[in-house]
């Protein structure tokens, strides 16, 4: 009796062949662009369904790079997005006005 290959604890992945990564990113994803890549390549490097060794594409031993790089960058945009972002708003209101120095001006007479 074999085990099956599904499980690898060293593959760190939010997601699964039955629920994989959608194309709408989740909440806080800014790399709108990059996550769509990243989650239509983990898509379709996936293990192939009669023995779930090889990847469908490189037809190598799975995960295959393209996978790894996917998942990758699926997985730090995720733990970037936990991070709230700081808004910017209100740092730019305490942000000082330039004010107007008093200057001496440099008396200029005309020679
Ligand atoms: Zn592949």
């Amino acid at each position: 009796m074999q085990l099956t290959r599904t499980e690898q604890p060293r593959i760190r992945s939010a997601y699964t062949r039955q629920n994989p990564p959608p194309d709408e990113p989740p909440k806080g994803v800014d790399e709108l662009t990059g996550w769509q890549l990243a989650a239509a390549q983990w898509r379709r490097h996936l293990p192939d369904d009669l023995l779930g060794v090889d990847c469908v594409v490189c037809q190598i031993a799975w995960p295959c790079d393209a996978w790894e790089i996917a998942n990758d960058i699926i997985n730090s945009s995720r733990d970037n997005a936990d991070r709230a972002p700081i808004e910017p708003t209100w740092e730019e209101t305490l942000e000082e006005r330039p004010r107007p120095r008093i200057r001496r001006a440099a008396q200029t007479e005309p020679a």
